[in-house]
């Protein structure tokens, strides 16, 4: 895209937001309502379109459709209770008589930047909000799901026109790195969302020095099992954590600091269980493993597979590679060094490690840069409890799976996971800023 189109684009999102951010609670609800309808109209050839692009397997796609019409419809509900607030002024001495009221108002044009592991869900989380709060948006999509990302666009637009709001609220800019990074630095653009990997999020934040960057990064997520658990029951609920869509899911199980009280029962119950899940065609609406997003993604996992083993790990499972396809991983005895423990796997990988105690577990689960999500089991409430004051994330799953996500809730990383919160509450908090209006007495 040469640099004058890109300008055009920033130029039609400053007069679409100008004309948008003064629209009623009424009119901005009324728009997401009726993408909302839109939505459900292609909701079957977005989930195709997902699987074609992206090899997700077609029932989570489909979930992951079902997923983003919640989204958006608890942004709609959300907005209903968003954007004013009394504040009790006369406390003050001096200020008796006096109101106030903290409002909020839309910062201006965003650049919404998003990864291809949930192109349409992790899109409806910062683009519902960011049109709620009264912004308008360029959405910058992966590069790997152009038709998908597309159909969600021309639903929007559906749903725009019947509604007659501002020309070009929501532009489509499928731009490659450097010229996202153009849009980015653009005085215009008032804040960057960003959803994808620590490289890039981080890349941006340096390069935006003063600008709003909202960042939702990757994680390496940990999960500590105490003794005293049942652990075929466990073991059933994490296998799918740790493989479903091949692994890639940044909140995905992949650290595993099991009580070694429970170890000798453990470590069956989880390979069976990862076993049991079916791996292979996406279009198989039994399939839980899909490929990986490309086959240099799966070359470079499998070469790591062998790195680890060469570095002393065992294999308690590891299947053959077929093109995009890698059979998932499970490895124990890995060192601590290696990037499958320390860095984001983003494969159907799992790492486990036996620990002495809960305790234990929980230092060596918290011992990562990252803070994206992290779980703990345990019977006992007294290191459940634990388990929530050590282990640093922005979310702390006890007795459930990593991945147990609620799109209404709050979700986003601590460290180098991220710097605040999505969820449609929030996410509206975030495209918005604060302005605390006080009047006295007439
Ligand atoms: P990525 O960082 O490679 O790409 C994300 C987006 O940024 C894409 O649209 C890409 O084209 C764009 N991009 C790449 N370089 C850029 C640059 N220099 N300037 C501007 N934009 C640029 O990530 P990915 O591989 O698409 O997604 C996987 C990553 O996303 C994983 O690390 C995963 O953990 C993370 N993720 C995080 C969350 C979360 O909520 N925290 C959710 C999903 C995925």
């Amino acid at each position: 895209m040469a640099s004058k189109a890109l300008d055009g684009m920033v130029e039609e999102a400053l007069k679409a937001f100008l004309a948008w951010k003064g629209a009623s609670r009424l009119a901005r609800r009324r728009l997401l309502q009726a993408w909302l309808e839109q939505v459900g109209l292609v909701k079957e050839d977005l989930a195709r379109l997902l699987t074609e692009e992206t090899g997700k397997p077609i029932t989570l796609a489909k979930g992951e459709i079902a997923r983003g019409e919640s989204t958006l419809l608890v942004t709609v509900e959300a907005l209903g209770a968003f954007g004013e607030e009394a504040v009790p002024y006369d406390l003050m001495a001096g200020a008796e008589g006096c109101r106030a009221v903290l409002r909020r108002f839309p910062l201006g044009p965003v650049l919404a930047i998003t990864p291809f592991n949930f192109p349409v869900n992790l899109a409806l989380h910062k683009l519902g909000p960011a049109l709620g709060a009264g912004c308008s948006v360029l959405w910058k999509p992966c590069p790997q799901a152009p038709r998908t990302s597309r159909l969600l666009w021309e639903s929007f637009e559906a749903a725009r026109i019947q509604e007659q709001a501002p020309l070009r609220l929501l532009q489509l800019a499928p731009a490659d790195p450097a010229e996202a990074q153009l849009l980015a630095q653009d005085p215009r653009i008032a804040a960057v969302s960003f959803t994808g990997s620590e490289r890039v999020g981080h890349h941006l934040e340096r390069l935006l020095a003063g600008k709003r960057v909202l960042l939702e990064l990757g994680g390496n997520a940990a999960v500590v099992v105490d003794e005293g658990v049942d652990a075929g029951t466990v073991a059933r609920a994490l296998a799918p954590a740790a493989v479903a869509g091949a692994g890639q899911s940044c909140s995905k199980a992949q650290r595993f600091y099991i009580h070694r009280g429970l170890w000798e029962a453990f470590v069956p119950a989880f390979v069976a269980a990862v076993k049991a899940l079916p791996v292979g065609d996406p279009m198989d609406p039994a399939t839980v493993v899909g490929p990986l997003i490309d086959e240099a993604t799966a070359v470079r996992v499998d070469e790591g597979l062998d790195r680890a083993v060469a570095a002393g790990a065992t294999v308690l499972l590891r299947g053959r590679r077929q093109g995009a396809l890698l059979p998932p991983a499970i490895l124990t005895d890995v060192p601590e060094e290696d990037p499958f423990v320390c860095e984001e796997a983003f494969s159907p990988i799992s790492v486990l490690t036996p620990v002495d105690s809960f305790g234990e577990g929980l230092d060596r689960a918290a011992a990562t840069r990252f803070g994206l999500r992290a779980s703990a089991y345990s019977r006992d409430l007294g290191n459940l409890r634990l388990a929530e004051q050590r282990l640093r994330a922005g979310g702390v799953l006890l007795n459930l799976p990593p991945t147990f996500r609620l799109d209404a809730a709050p979700f986003g990383g601590v460290a180098a996971s991220g710097n605040g919160f999505e969820g449609p509450r929030w996410a509206l908090e975030a495209f918005t800023e604060g302005r605390l209006i006080v009047e006295g007495p007439a």
